[in-house]
């Protein structure tokens, strides 16, 4: 028998951050925070606060005062409370698809020396907007795409790796946490395997971010992005991370060379000069509103600390799984069993699991699904009970049953 949610929840030393987001008091069973995470209630006043102060009392003085900044700020409060990265290597601005695009570029034209570095390694589970980005850049620079299959519930291994990389090999794209089966990639010997054959790596962070420790610096990890509105619940459409390493940061270059990126962009110069630093990543005008939600839960997360918050994730996760084998005997978990090899969500697998969630929506208990049969339940650490794992759960049992 599962530990009883009660008794999980009154140990739980994050259970008493809960109340802080929006809607955490209502009946509704949330399990979709690693695709939009829920807002903190702080950000609905700092948002206003926002238009009225600062918006609407610097006006266009705030761009001189703090906003023009911003991308960096937050980049390097991303680097330290979440990425294991020293400050100077991330800045925020775009989404995700857009910097992946960018460090992909960058990444092919720091191997521009090397031409018969001709593949880019990417596993065939990988998310989709990186697989069709690495195909159009692989197009776009004549390229060839060499493909890691993988089980679809788990991940690329040390192994499969070792397999592909070789001379030929420009860069190797990963994501750290699988989006469908959560498999936790290890960051560190992938790397290293990848460097032995003189690949340069670009992790995606999209699944981590906030929720699993990374460890950016430690790993000598080339490159990496991410999504800030998952785990690190800055809103629809909030901007994504691009991270670049100290090493490579004099050298970098990336394809959209826009004002915002350059070494002055008040000078309104003839000729584009790339920004010193990471800066040198962006392009156009940082999205200054997309950024205050997420710098609100950044603090909460710096508060907790992304190892309390990693603990509750396992205890979270482990819940499900234990629930899952106790209520619904004939689900297959599409996740690793082993809490060392997964990250913050939990896959279930069953025939029906589309007209499931569909009914699960319509009583207010919303996870997502992902093909092939795939429930999908994202457990965000600090606004997520063992209570609302058990009665989603319980939930789920029901419907099937009534389907059946
Ligand atoms: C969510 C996610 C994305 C999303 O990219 P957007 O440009 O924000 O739509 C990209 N990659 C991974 C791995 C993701 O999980």
């Amino acid at each position: 028998m599962p530990t009883s949610s009660a008794d999980l929840d009154a140990q739980d030393p994050l259970a008493p951050y809960r109340v802080r987001f929006v809607g955490s008091a209502s009946s509704l069973v949330y399990l979709d925070g690693n695709s939009l995470g829920r807002p903190l209630r702080t950000t609905a006043d700092r948002l206003a606060t926002f238009v009225v102060e600062e918006w609407g009392g610097r006006l266009i003085r705030g761009w001189d005062e703090s906003w023009f900044e911003l991308p960096e700020v937050v980049g390097d409060e991303i680097g330290r409370v979440c990425l294991g990265a020293a400050a100077g290597q991330v800045v925020v601005g775009d989404s995700t698809t857009v910097l992946l695009y960018k460090a992909m570029r960058a990444a092919v034209a720091l191997q521009a020396a090397d031409p018969a570095r001709t593949e880019l390694v990417v596993d065939r589970d990988n998310f989709p907007t990186d697989r069709y980005v690495a195909d159009g850049v692989a197009r776009e620079c004549g390229m060839t795409l060499r493909w890691i299959d993988v089980d679809t519930t788990a991940g690329v291994t040390a192994e499969q790796l070792a397999e592909v990389v070789g001379e030929q090999t420009a860069l190797v794209v990963l994501s750290h946490v699988a989006y469908r089966s959560a498999w936790l990639a290890d960051g560190a010997e992938l790397t290293r395997i990848a460097h032995d054959a003189g690949a340069l790596v670009l992790w995606d962070l999209s699944h981590s971010v906030g929720s699993v420790p990374v460890e950016l610096d430690a790993w000598g990890a080339d490159l990496a992005v991410g999504c800030t509105y998952k785990y690190l619940n800055g809103g629809p459409g909030s901007p994504a991370f691009v991270y670049v390493a100290a090493r490579h940061l004099d050298v970098v270059e990336q394809p959209v060379q826009g004002w915002m990126g350059a070494q002055d962009p008040f000078l309104m110069g003839p000729t584009y000069a790339p920004a010193p630093g990471v800066r040198r990543m962006l392009s156009g005008t940082p999205p200054v509103v997309g950024m205050l939600a997420l710098q609100d839960m950044l603090a909460l997360v710096d508060e907790v600390g992304i190892g309390a918050v990693r603990a509750k994730s396992v205890g979270l996760t482990e819940h499900a799984v234990e629930l899952a084998a106790d209520l619904l005997p004939d689900v297959a978990l599409a996740s690793p069993a082993d809490p060392a090899r997964r990250g913050g969500h939990v896959t279930l697998s069953h025939p029906l699991m589309r007209e499931v969630t569909a009914e699960l929506w319509r009583r207010d208990v919303v996870p997502d699904y992902r093909d092939p049969h795939g429930l999908r339940l994202g457990l965000s650490p600090l606004s997520t009970s063992y209570d609302e794992v058990e009665r989603g759960l319980r939930t789920v049992r029901d419907v099937l049953d009534g389907l059946r």
